[in-house]
């Protein structure tokens, strides 16, 4: 399977390690879109939120648990930040293995659900 995360995961194609467990792996972004732009990603490939069974409930949440060690590690804790999931085609998700984004570092824009192109 072709999938650039999961080389990621793999070490294949190198990354800017925060944060790793057994089940998570945590990187920066590399077109950050803010001072901090990290992902959080299962190491497990799920290719999109639609994709996450029962059996992945659990490991969602240690997604969510390392989302805030990373931002603990990165400064962002006390001022702030934003966790995105992008699902599907109108999401705006190009990689198709669940990650999400921890943008921060600096005030972001009012979420829009009216921003479409
Ligand atoms: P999405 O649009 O939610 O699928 O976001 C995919 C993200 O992955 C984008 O912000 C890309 O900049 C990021 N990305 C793609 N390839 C890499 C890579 N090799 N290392 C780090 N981030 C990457
Ligand atoms: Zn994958």
């Amino acid at each position: 399977m072709d999938c650039i995360f999961c080389r990621i995961v793999q070490g294949t194609i190198p990354s800017r390690k925060i944060y790793e467990d057994e089940h998570v792996l945590a990187f920066h972004d590399i077109q950050p879109l803010a001072p901090v732009h990290a992902l959080i990603i299962p190491k497990k490939h799920i290719p999109t939120m639609n994709d996450a069974g029962p059996e992945d409930w659990a490991l969602i949440g240690e997604v969510h648990r390392a989302a805030q060690l990373v931002a603990r590690e990165l400064g962002v804790e006390g001022t702030g930040y934003r966790l995105i999931n992008n699902c599907g085609a109108d999401g705006g998700q190009v990689v198709f293995h669940i990650h999400y984004h921890l943008l921060g570092g600096g005030k972001l824009g009012p979420l829009n659900a009216r921003e479409m192109q």
